[in-house]
């Protein structure tokens, strides 16, 4: 899968790209992430990318000139089948269903923001879609990139080691995921339980589908309307006061 990424700071990509899971995707061949400059493709003496805002206020807007100069010059002929992304606080939410979205496409653009952010014109006439990490706002559109680049490329078939570890991640399956123990089995006197060093592999499935079951109902209950539940799982639900509808009404929330 390939990212082309349009950015004022490429360099922030570098430290990232170059560790872990991402650096070894790249070296097997599965991800490239190819970066370009903005700055390169404005065509003024001082290669200048940003302008005050028409209508006074404060904080510049990246100009529209280097982006589409940009964005066209690297797409080609790939313009109109690629995906060309928006990072904006604006955009549509960033969730693993987005991802899994994402990562059956083949090349995806990714354009940064800065700044004020960009002109309106870059949104209504280049980008196909807009996309947000979370209803805050970041000073650039290069974190959310990464944050996207990152959570696709895990969804790319070989890129995990284990890949099972894909199939219990919280959000899946649209539950979080049970908690996670390693040694020692006692720490400081807080003890790993009983059950997950019994060796009995039918009651550790079991444990963890109830952990993840209490765990989102306790923390994120809005999850459980669109969760897939079964008959078993509804049953333990009910033991801990859940009713299907109100996921809305429980502990966590009236903390
Ligand atoms: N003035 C803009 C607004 O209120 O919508 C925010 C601009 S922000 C300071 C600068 C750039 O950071 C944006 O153009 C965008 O590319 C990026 N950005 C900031 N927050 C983001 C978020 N939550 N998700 C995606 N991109 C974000």
């Amino acid at each position: 899968m390939r990212f082309d990424v349009f950015t004022l700071f490429p360099e922030i990509f570098e430290s990232p790209l170059q560790v872990s899971i991402l650096k070894r995707a790249q070296e097997m061949g599965r991800l490239e992430v190819v970066l370009h400059n903005i700055r390169d493709y404005a065509t003024d003496k001082h290669h200048v990318t940003d302008d005050t805002p028409y209508g006074g206020g404060g904080g510049m807007v990246m100009k529209p000139e280097p982006i589409f100069a940009a964005v066209e010059s690297v797409l080609g002929e790939a313009l109109g089948e690629v995906p060309v992304i928006l990072l904006t606080p604006q955009g549509r939410l960033f969730t693993q269903d987005v991802a899994r979205e994402l990562a059956r496409h083949e090349r995806i653009a990714l354009i940064c923001g800065r700044y004020e952010g960009v002109d309106e014109r870059v949104r209504q006439h280049l980008a196909t879609d807009e996309i947000s990490i979370g209803d805050y706002v970041l000073t650039g559109g290069e974190l959310p990139a990464l944050v996207i680049i990152d959570a696709v490329t895990r969804l790319l078939p070989g890129v995990l080691g284990d890949p099972g570890a894909l199939i219990e991640d919280s959000h899946t399956w649209g539950l979080l995921e049970y908690p996670h123990y390693t040694r020692p089995a006692v720490f400081r006197g807080w003890a790993v339980p009983e059950v997950l060093r019994s060796g009995h592999h039918a009651e550790i499935a079991r444990w963890r589908r109830q952990q993840a079951l209490r765990r989102t109902w306790e923390r994120r209950p809005d999850l459980l309307a669109k969760a897939a539940l079964s008959e078993e799982d509804r049953a333990f639900l009910q033991t801990l006061g859940w009713n299907a509808g109100d996921e809305l009404v429980n502990e966590w929330e009236n903390e």
